[in-house]
């Protein structure tokens, strides 16, 4: 029987993919991160698994190319896929990521939804955007993190998040919330998402 709470300390490296025949089988449940280069993605999923460097956060847009897996427990994994618009990516590199992350978003059946980090100062972009199309495209939840939000005041930062919460009311299962990986802001709140997430059917 699977647990019914997931303890996300407990998760750990698995694997790094770069080519589709690298990935785990396609079994159990994940829920997988996907964002724009530089978003806060790597801290947000050190900050939900509280460690330090699960994810490797850098200084260096663009530098994780590849799908990283953790294992929360023997069914349940998070995803960490390619952050994507860094600019100075070669074209061909680029377009190599869209086509992974695209064809792991529409095949994957274990994939039980996304977690879309965005720089609340600059949320919905296009590029995010299409990232939200594909998930759509797919029949996958979303949860919408709005990360460095300590960069911003507390009404500043409600204001954005129902404001996105206004422009994606005809998607309901498209969620968001605030987010800081600094100030470990809304880490329960997203961690219970995941939970959710997870253990759907
Ligand atoms: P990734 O490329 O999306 O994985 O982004 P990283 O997690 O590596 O973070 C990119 C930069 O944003 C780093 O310099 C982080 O220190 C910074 N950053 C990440 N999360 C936060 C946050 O919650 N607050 C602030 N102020 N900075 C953050």
């Amino acid at each position: 029987m699977s647990p019914k709470v997931i303890d996300y300390a407990q998760a750990r490296y698995i694997l790094s993919a770069h080519l589709p025949e690298q990935l785990l089988a396609d079994e159990g449940a994940e829920v997988a991160f996907a964002g724009r280069s530089n978003v806060g993605k790597s801290s947000a999923i050190n900050a939900i698994t509280n460690q330090n460097n699960l994810a490797k956060t850098s200084k260096t847009p663009g530098r994780t190319q590849q799908i990283n897996f953790f294992e929360l427990d023997q069914t349940h994994r998070l995803v960490d896929l390619p952050g994507y618009g860094y600019a100075k990516a070669p074209t061909h590199l680029r377009e190599h990521w869209g086509a992974f992350i695209t064809s792991y978003v529409m095949n994957r059946r274990c994939l039980r939804g996304l977690i879309v980090p965005m720089d609340i100062r600059r949320p919905l972009t296009e590029l995010d955007l299409s990232m939200l199309d594909l998930c759509w495209q797919a029949n996958l939840p979303v949860h919408i993190l709005l990360t460095k939000s300590d960069k911003l005041g507390r009404g500043k930062s409600s204001s954005i998040l129902h404001q996105v919460r206004r422009k994606l009311s005809n998607e309901p299962q498209t969620t968001a919330q605030l987010f800081s990986a600094l100030k470990k802001l809304g880490v329960e709140e997203a961690r219970k998402k995941i939970t959710e997430l997870l253990l759907s059917d």
